[in-house]
C-alpha cells in the first residue's frame, strides 16, 4: 500500500518514520503527479497559512480534493487539520474545505503553552503532543468524534477524512498511524 506525506513544510520526516515502522511504501508529495496511486495522504503539522499558500501555488489543493472524492483517505495533523476544516477562526487560511468542522487556530496559547499528554483513542491510551494546537470547536452532522481531551474534541473523522489537533508522529506510538492505514485499506 502506498501512502503519501505532503512535503511542503512541517513535521514531514516524523510522519515518514512512523509510517516506515509500519512497513508501508511512503512517498513524499510535492507535486500533483506524486498523488498517483496513493491510498492515503497525511498533511503534517507546521504553519497552516504557509502550507495553504504553497498548496495553491503548486496546484496541489485541487488535485488533493479530487483524489479524496475518488476515495483516497486523508489525515491532517494540527496545521493539517486546519487545512482540512471548512471553518477557520484566527487567520486567513487557503484550506481544502474537506470536512465540516470549525477550528480555532492557536487556541491553547503560544509556543510555551505546548504540552504532551495522554488521550483516549481507539480504546487505548496514546501519547499526544500539542504544539500551538488548534481547537475543534464543533463538527457538523455526520462527523464522528474520535477523541476528546478535557471535554474538547481533539480528533474527528467523516468517511475517510480525518483531523487531529495533536501530533502522534512526535511520539513513539504508532497506534494512530496503524488505525489510519486500516482506514486507507477500506
Ligand atoms: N499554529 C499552527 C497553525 O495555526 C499549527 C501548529 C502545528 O501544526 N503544530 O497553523
Amino acid at each position: 500500500m502506498k501512502i503519501g506525506v505532503l512535503d511542503i513544510q512541517g513535521s514531514v520526516d516524523e510522519h515518514i518514520i512512523s509510517l516506515k515502522k509500519l512497513g508501508v511504501h511512503v512517498v513524499r508529495v510535492k507535486k500533483p503527479e506524486d498523488l498517483e496511486g496513493l491510498k492515503g495522504l497525511i498533511i503534517p503539522g507546521g504553519e497552516s497559512t504557509t502550507i495553504g499558500k504553497l498548496l495553491k501555488r503548486f496546484g496541489l489543493g485541487e488535485e488533493i480534493a479530487k483524489k479524496v472524492q475518488d476515495g483516497m483517505a486523508i489525515w491532517g495533523t494540527c496545521a493539517g487539520a486546519i487545512l482540512l476544516a471548512n471553518q477557520v477562526i484566527g487567520g486567513e487560511v487557503d484550506g481544502l474545505n474537506l470536512i465540516d468542522a470549525k477550528v480555532q487556530r492557536n487556541a491553547y496559547g503560544r509556543q510555551i503553552d505546548s504540552f504532551e499528554t495522554k488521550i483516549e483513542f481507539a480504546n487505548t491510551k496514546i501519547p499526544a503532543v500539542f504544539i500551538r494546537a488548534p481547537k475543534i470547536l464543533n463538527v457538523g452532522d455526520g462527523v464522528e468524534i474520535l477523541s476528546k481531551l478535557d471535554g474538547e474534541i481533539v480528533a474527528a473523522k467523516k468517511d475517510k477524512i480525518v483531523i487531529s489537533t495533536f501530533h502522534p508522529e512526535l511520539t513513539d506510538s504508532t497506534v494512530f498511524h496503524q488505525w489510519f492505514l486500516e482506514l486507507c485499506e477500506q
